[in-house]
């Protein structure tokens, strides 16, 4: 190569690299995802996500939501396992918040109903969220997922008893449906626990889809015709495992044999609109909600192969808005709000920044499908009766 054909070439290489970038922001990715040591991965990130440099809906403050929310996917019914030993470690005997303290919070934010339940996990199941909503009628329970982790722990009898205690539960309607079910829950803390100092490391926890638990759950949701809320994350990027095609092909096989029930697949399904669209198409019976991702390195590089709504501003991804446009009957909203998030002075206020981006986001929503997917598709699948629960 001759050097003005160098010097040529490399000027087209950056005016290609500028007009590629769309947004000033994505340079802020790349400068972070660089500092962080995934200099060499930037494209491949930014691609597969779609998130940053990708095309996003726009909100303006005037727009903000502000109508009643419901939240359906509350875990702060308990402080549990990892707050009381940080607790224990920095000699208090109290959380910054704790759960009693979150009625007021929900009501001054005009979250005027929530659903808790206990998420994935495979210690520390003493949570009771059925207890909490008995309490708190601005609160409702889900039935105990723990059979998974029984399964898990190999306690095949223990599991049978948990779900004939579901059983019971759902019969005197202690509860209001059965989750969060961790079908298939990786660690994704290893994806990032080389480049921060976050010391909370995610447990694997998995169960068969010919589990014969999963199975008497899902038949248990379609007699009592109640929800039951799915966590499964399809792909685990760092250990090539794709499970798309496989999750389709099981979402459309019970969600004809279990017509019943509700299915709600939680965080968006975690993958790609086209895949939930699909799933929606097929399966009548099946809804999703979703969780916003907090403007952290830690958070996008954990969900950037599972296809989270929102960048880091937090603004919708333009896919992800026109999608809760299309399925407005089948969306709503779950925070995935847990008690240790809020631990430390410093992040008190994570649920009222959540519920404050959220509010803004749906903003920007077209108007007729905001309040649906906030308010009325939720009342609609968890049948509230909210007069009751006020
Ligand atoms: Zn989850």
């Amino acid at each position: 190569m001759s050097l003005s054909k160098k010097y040529f070439y490399h000027i087209a290489v950056g005016l290609f690299i500028f007009y590629s970038m769309p947004y000033a922001e994505a340079d802020i990715f790349s400068d972070i995802a660089e500092k962080k040591g995934f200099g060499d991965r930037v494209e491949e990130l930014r691609n597969f996500s779609q998130l940053e440099g990708y095309p996003k809906r726009e909100t303006n403050i005037n727009d903000k939501y502000k109508g009643p929310i419901v939240d359906v996917l509350h875990h702060t019914h308990a402080y549990w396992g990892q707050l009381r030993k940080h607790l224990r470690r920095k000699g208090r005997d109290k959380p910054t918040i704790n759960s009693e303290d979150m009625i007021e919070m929900t009501k001054s934010l005009g979250v005027v109903h929530s659903i808790t339940s206990e998420p994935p996990r495979i210690k520390g199941l003493y949570g009771d969220p059925i207890g909490f909503a008995q309490k708190h009628r601005t609160f409702s329970a889900l039935c105990s997922p723990h059979f998974v982790a029984y399964e898990h722990q190999g306690r095949m009898k223990r599991a049978r008893q948990l779900l004939n205690q579901v059983e019971k539960n759902l019969r005197n309607k202690n509860c209001i449906g059965i989750g969060e079910v961790g079908v298939k829950h990786f660690n994704k803390s290893e994806k990032h626990y080389e480049f921060s100092n976050s010391t909370h490391v995610q447990k694997n926890v998995e169960i068969s889809f010919e589990s014969l638990n999963l199975k008497r759950a899902l038949q248990l949701s379609h007699i009592y015709k109640v929800p039951i809320l799915l966590h499964l994350e399809p792909r685990h990027t760092l250990h090539r495992i794709d499970n798309v095609e496989q999750a389709k092909d099981w979402y459309k096989r019970i969600c004809q044999k279990y017509r019943n029930s509700k299915i709600v697949l939680v965080h968006n399904g975690m993958f790609e609109p086209k895949h939930l669209g699909y799933v929606f198409d097929q399966c009548l019976n099946m809804y999703s909600s979703f969780k916003i991702m907090r403007p952290s390195w830690n958070y996008y590089w954990k969900f950037h192969d599972l296809h989270i709504v929102n960048n880091m501003e937090p603004k919708f991804a333009e896919r992800w808005a026109k999608f809760m446009e299309k399925y407005p009957d089948r969306m709503m909203f779950g925070s995935n709000i847990f008690l240790r998030k809020m631990r430390k002075r410093r992040t008190q206020n994570t649920y009222r920044e959540i519920i404050h981006s959220v509010r803004m986001m749906i903003g920007s929503l077209s108007k007729e499908v905001q309040k649906q997917i906030m308010y009325e598709t939720p009342i609609k699948v968890f049948r509230l009766n909210l007069k009751t629960h006020q």
